[in-house]
């Protein structure tokens, strides 16, 4: 996936050419195949075939591989010092004169050593070189012959007693008064190496092939004035300074440089996704009043909130346009994005049009099903008798749908006769035809793919939904083609949700916990127990992590990407696989056995404070009709504690539910304790959310646990759980197909960078949709945009 990645990268960077060649087509195509003759040439043409197999162990195949695999760091040279004062550790520079040199096979290992002597005059320094092969050991003694002067640089080790140095860098001098002191100022690059190539190595093959760049045959994609107002080098320079630095701060500022082109690239990508999808015409679904809206809000039991509305009319505004709306609709758990969709769902539907509601679980999808009826009322009873004369048809389409009925729904959503589809993936397969699909509204939108929802929506109206805070930048990077709207209220009435943290190991406290759960349910509340697992296995204990969850994705999702294409529909794959059930896997062994569900249904059943209440169970290994069930027992009250996995994650909205036991609470992430709790306090009633955990004091996992105590902001548990984090999870967690090629942008650190590119490539790509007077532009955006479809056929 790196490899790749990298690969990816590195095709955007070389194969461009300049802005201001305004050549005629036949002059571009021909100075286009002399660049790609340099920078696709295969490495073996430049350094050698032995050298070449070296780096292709590492996935260095080409010149421009190679060119792109910039050092991850660099290396003090040292202070220039006398060998009599250099000390074992030290990171020095000597200047002295070679005394002897002797190259031989090495005793105990297969493979040679060069051993040199240099002098100062005053002191003696061992050098050694090793090699498995002769070749580039007989470079360096042939460099080195006695008599030869030069600055050597490196850590100082001691070898049976006498200090040395190992692989030093070194620079020829004729005579000690040609000291090059600049040379000696310079850092050393230090490159991401592997057994057959290491990181001296692999400078000197950068040096040969950089030699035969030229600054004509690097054409750069940045906007002149955006390096000249930053003071950025131009993209050949920037090469140049990313492997031979003169110091670390030209190193640094080449990085931004390139973060900069990454930058502007990504927007100019999302730009023209974003332009090509205005093109398009879509159908028109204006507001009428007196219409099959007004009259579902009349029979809504609740007022709107402010923002409900305010959003309403933004969307009622959006689908009645024949520009495709794209828009992202934000807003925390129980915020009521679901009636804001429906809503607008109801304005394309009583214009004719069919519209689709697309959920990430078969049991979300289900209780969108349910719900949206109940909602309607009357007005849900499309084709009954004696129905309303503007009754709509509700179809609900997923994979646990038998043979037969699948085939009848199939049926009533190609005639049409289906108005209002609500489904999961099984509706993005390619049999399922909806003919008068007007808009798509993707509820946790997190949960698939970019190119997925695309596929449905191409020239129809979009919503996404989600509950996951976005930061700001990362809604930019990820979602720079979407409109953004939050819905920033909770219903009025919500009543708060105290969490309380519980030591699974006090048993006086467990005792209490269904204590207090059985005081909920008596006074008409119900009960959430979430386990991480379903059923028992066998745990290796030989870990020593104590906090297994801090490899975990915590953006709820964040792994369940790498699935995509396969189908999420729980009822056909048994659950989102890593997160219900195989998460703990990949945080190593755990020190405990996890909680799951089938021993938790069992100790409750024997739990003295809950004699005669039934317990039920809910998880993604059921088929379709068993959870449905088990989720409208639950609601109903006839089983009133439910012990389910992280199938009940997202959406489900239950407003009896009251309380909610998180077991192993140490083992989710972040952002799906936030989810989960949100199950929780979506009524008038208070609510209480006890998060049942085994992690000592201290650790990540613990700091975890507090912040999610402390506050019920999804906003602010976002922030937190970035900074808990490292970024590259951050970005993972994100879909936009383009992310991997990111390697000098941090959307973490360069806000101002990704800002500024947004606003430039948006004029740009308005000013000129093709990017015809920006060639070098264009090149490199046609091979991103390449990149990101490559990356999405290799997951899928
Ligand atoms: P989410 O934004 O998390 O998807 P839902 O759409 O599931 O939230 O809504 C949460 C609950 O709040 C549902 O029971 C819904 O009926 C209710 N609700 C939505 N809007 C309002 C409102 N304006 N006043 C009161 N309750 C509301
Ligand atoms: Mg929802």
């Amino acid at each position: 996936m790196i490899e790749h990645s990298e690969r990816g990268m590195i095709a955007h960077s070389g194969r461009t050419y300049e802005k201001n060649d305004h050549n005629t087509d036949g002059d571009d195509r021909a100075l286009r195949s002399e660049y790609e003759s340099i920078y696709e040439q295969p490495l073996e043409k430049i350094i050698g075939k032995r050298s070449a197999n070296k780096l292709k162990k590492i996935g260095l195949c080409t010149v421009n591989d190679l060119i792109w695999h910039v050092p991850f760091r660099l290396a003090e040279r040292g202070k220039l010092m006398p060998i009599e004062a250099v000390r074992d550790g030290d990171c020095a520079t000597v200047v002295a004169r070679v005394l002897r040199a002797s190259m031989r096979p090495m005793r105990a290992k297969r493979g040679y050593i060069l051993n040199i002597t240099v002098t100062d005059g005053e002191r003696d320094l061992e050098l050694a070189f090793f090699s498995k092969n002769p070749r580039p050991l007989k470079f360096h003694h042939m460099q080195l012959q006695p008599g030869t002067i030069a600055s050597f640089s490196g850590t100082i080790s001691t070898y049976r007693g006498t200090l040395q140095l190992t692989h030093p860098d070194y620079h020829l001098m004729n005579t000690a008064e040609d000291i090059d002191t600049a040379a000696i100022a310079r850092p050393i690059p230090i490159y991401h190496a592997g057994a057959s190539a290491p990181s001296w190595k692999i400078e000197q093959a950068v040096d040969l092939v950089l030699e035969r760049i030229t600054p004509s045959t690097m054409p750069d994609p940045l906007p002149e004035d955006m390096r000249a107002k930053h003071h950025l080098p131009n993209k050949y320079e920037a090469l140049l300074a990313l492997h031979h630095p003169q110091s670390e701060q030209e190193w640094l500022i080449a990085q931004k440089r390139m973060a900069y082109e990454e930058a502007y690239v990504l927007q100019v990508v999302l730009a023209k996704r974003r332009n090509r999808e205005q093109a398009c015409h879509a159908n028109s679904f204006p507001y009428r009043p007196g219409g099959l809206v007004d009259a579902f809000d009349e029979q809504l039991p609740f007022e709107l909130t402010d923002s409900q509305k305010r959003i309403g009319q933004v969307l009622a505004q959006d689908i009645s346009s024949h520009m495709p709306m794209r828009r992202l609709l934000q807003g925390d758990v129980g915020t009521g994005k679901t009636v804001v969709a429906v809503r607008a769902m109801l304005q394309v539907v009583q214009s004719g049009g069919q519209a689709v509601l697309l959920a990430p679980t078969s049991v979300l999808a289900y209780q969108h099903y349910e719900t949206i009826q109940s909602m309607l009322g009357d007005l849900s009873h499309g084709g009954q008798i004696g129905a309303p004369s503007n009754a709509v048809r509700v179809e609900l389409l997923t994979g646990a749908l038998s043979a037969h009925d699948r085939r009848s729904a199939l049926g009533r959503i190609a005639s049409g006769q289906a108005q209002l589809i609500v489904g999961t993936h099984a509706l993005l397969d390619d049999c399922v035809q909806i003919p008068f699909l007007g808009l798509l509204v993707v509820d946790e939108q997190h949960r698939f793919g970019v190119n997925q929802r695309d596929k449905l929506a191409h020239g129809t109206h979009m919503l996404v939904m989600t509950a996951t805070p976005i930061p700001r930048t990362i809604a930019m990077t990820s979602f720079g083609d979407l409109d953004v709207s939050t819905l920033k209220e909770l219903p009025r009435g919500r009543a708060s949700v105290q969490t309380v943290l519980v030591p699974a190991e006090n048993p006086l406290w467990m005792a209490r916990v269904w204590e207090r759960a059985k005081e909920e349910i008596s006074s008409g509340g119900r009960v959430y127990v979430v386990c991480p697992r379903i059923a028992d296995r066998a745990v290796s204990g030989a870990s020593v992590d104590d906090s297994p969850s801090a490899s975990l994705p915590s953006f709820p999702g964040a792994s369940v990407d790498d699935f995509l294409g396969a189908s999420l529909d729980d009822g056909s794959l048994g659950g989102f696989p890593l997160i219900e059930d195989e998460v703990h896997t990949r945080g190593g062994a755990v020190p405990h056995s996890l909680t799951c569900v089938e021993n938790m249904v069992r100790q409750l059943q024997k739990e003295p404070a809950l004699q005669g209440i039934s317990v039920g169970y809910v998880h993604g290994r059921m088929d379709g009709p068993s959870k449905e069930q088990a989720m409208r027992e639950f609601s109903r009250g006839s089983t009133p504690i439910l012990v389910a996995t992280t199938v009940i994650e997202v959406g489900i909205d239950v407003p009896e539910a009251s309380m909610m036991v998180i077991m192993d609470a140490d083992f989710f992430g972040l952002s799906q304790l936030h989810q989960l709790r949100g199950r929780i306090g979506r009524s008038n009633r208070a609510s209480l959310c006890l998060a049942v955990h085994h992690c000592s004091e201290g650790s990540v996992a613990t700091q975890r646990l507090e912040a999610f105590s402390s506050s019920t902001d999804g906003a602010v548990l976002a922030q937190k759980d970035l900074e808990l984090r490292c970024e590259g999870d951050v970005l993972g967690a994100q879909q936009s197909g383009i992310h991997s090629s990111l390697r000098f942008l941090s959307v973490a650190r360069d806000a101002p960078i990704i800002d500024e590119a947004k606003k430039m490539a948006h004029d740009c790509v308005q000013a000129d949709p093709q990017l015809d007077s920006y060639p070098a532009l264009r090149e490199a955006v046609e091979a991103a945009e390449k990149t990101a479809r490559a990356e999405y056929i290799g997951r899928s």
